[in-house]
């Protein structure tokens, strides 16, 4: 069965963000069921998620009031829309959740069917609201560089992924990157302090304004812990300089949440681990734990008195913003989060837990930095020879994704820093098995690579 489904696989799907020839001989696994924390494959095999799915499954597999909430709305209104003056019980229930779990300024929700549609509309908005405001020219928005808002053309665009920007470029108009906060990737200089490296960070985004012309910018779009781009924890200097700046030019703040809400760093949303206070709050994934999809932004008042009062229609919206069946399994999983502590539990205790023990790998010799906040976890695999990054011809990172999903774990790989987020609902003890099998994979890796290492000009031997 599961080769026969390799081979349709091969012949007719197209996979997201995958090399379409690198599937080869082995072909693609197939998941098949889940249960908790746990993915099982065709073979049935149990495969440890330390992704949460896509950073989405918040809540676990196999959430029976889930189900019972999708097919219990399935009956009674399987779809309609929000367009024009209809609404349905779902979308309105949702959105009043939302605006009383989010910080008390962000009272309005615009529905979208996922992140990057999420992140589409807040590029609308964002200049919608400088038009209504008298200023069209402000028009620029500044993201950062490995950003990620998604795969649509905006998201793209927001986002400061190279290789997305390449292959589906001209990018739209008008949006900027700056560099981000990453102190690994910067060598870590000895004698140099990570929070003068994060001021300098928030420095380079003034730079660009004032390049750009100060009446000219718009919003400033980031992950409050860059995802995608290798889970890259800021300094703690960062975003309190960051905010001054916006301020100081009075800068719109856009924090996309897709990844880092509903939980994930400890709190229902990651602005408020940093003490932000956005005018505009893409999210989606854990928003439903990924049961189905959904996603919207979180509206501020400011944009929002400005969108209603003045703004006439807006003309902008998704056939599936606020699909009746996603909103209403995404209001139980909200309910459900909230009457089982999960925000508080990973604040409090799973969060801290997991630092103490994914830090412990810092010490095996693949091992530059081990890093967490809240569920989220980085590697960043460093030559055991040299003490340096790893030749990028080796794709280490790579290696170690697929020998941590042969042992039993997922763990993604991006570059050489290797990524984990669990879902919330995980226990100390799977954690514990977290930390063992990702210490494992790492020591196959390096087995796999010991030869290849060996070839390598030993540090005194390089030229110089
Ligand atoms: N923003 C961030 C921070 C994300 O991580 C993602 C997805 N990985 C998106 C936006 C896009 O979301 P979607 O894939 O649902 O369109």
């Amino acid at each position: 069965m599961s080769q026969s489904l390799q081979a349709l696989d091969r012949a007719h799907h197209l996979h997201p963000f995958t090399d379409f020839k690198a599937l080869g001989e082995e072909g693609s696994r197939i998941i098949e069921h889940a249960e908790g924390v746990y993915i099982f494959d065709a073979a049935g095999n149990r495969i440890l998620d330390g992704m949460a799915g896509l950073w989405c499954v918040n809540l676990g597999y196999g959430r029976e009031e889930l189900v019972t909430a999708a097919a219990e709305q399935m009956r009674r209104l399987p779809y309609y829309n929000n367009f024009f003056k209809t609404t349905h019980p779902p979308a309105v229930k949702l959105a009043e959740k939302l605006c009383a779990l989010a910080p008390a300024h962000l009272n309005h929700i615009f529905f979208t069917g996922s992140g990057s549609e999420a992140n589409d509309t807040v590029l609308r908005m964002v200049r919608r609201y400088w038009t209504l405001k008298g200023k069209p020219q402000k028009h620029w928005v500044i993201g950062r560089e490995n950003g990620y808002h998604g795969s649509t053309v905006a998201g793209m665009s927001l986002g400061g992924m190279a290789p997305m920007h390449e292959q589906g470029g001209p990018c739209v108009p008008g949006i900027t990157h700056v560099r981000q906060p990453y102190w690994f990737d910067e060598g870590r200089p000895e004698g140099q302090d990570p929070e003068a490296f994060g001021r300098e960070c928030a420095a380079a985004i003034e730079a660009r304004i004032l390049e750009l012309g100060e009446e000219n910018v718009a919003a400033f779009i980031a992950e409050p812990v860059q995802g995608a781009g290798g889970a890259i924890i800021p300094p703690a200097s960062y975003w309190p300089a960051v905010k001054a700046v916006l301020a100081k030019y009075d800068i719109l703040l856009v924090i996309d949440e897709v990844i880092c809400g509903f939980g994930r760093l400890g709190e229902w949303f990651g602005s408020a681990h940093f003490d932000l206070a956005p005018d505009l709050v893409p999210i989606a994934k854990g928003l439903s734990s990924g049961y189905l999809p959904i996603g919207g932004v979180l509206v501020g008042d400011r944009v929002a008195d400005t969108l209603v009062e003045e703004g006439g229609e807006f003309f902008h919206g998704f056939t599936y913003s606020g699909h009746p069946v996603c909103a209403a399994v995404a209001l139980k999983n909200l309910q459900l989060m909230e009457a089982e502590g999960v925000v508080e539990r990973v604040r409090d205790e799973l969060g801290p837990y997991l630092a103490s023990r994914w830090t412990t790998l810092a010490d095996h010799p693949l091992v530059g930095e081990a890093r967490t906040l809240g569920l989220m976890g980085a590697l960043e695999l460093i030559d055991p020879v040299s003490g340096e990054r790893f030749d990028k011809a080796l794709a280490a990172g790579t290696l170690c994704r697929d020998i941590s999903f042969r042992r039993g774990q997922v763990m993604r790989s991006v570059g050489d820093t290797m990524i984990i987020a669990p879902p919330l609902v995980i226990t100390r003890e799977q954690i514990d098995d977290l930390v063992t099998l990702a210490r494992e994979a790492l020591d196959e890796t390096a087995r796999c690579l010991a030869p290849r290492l060996a070839d390598e000009p030993q540090p005194e031997e390089r030229p110089a």
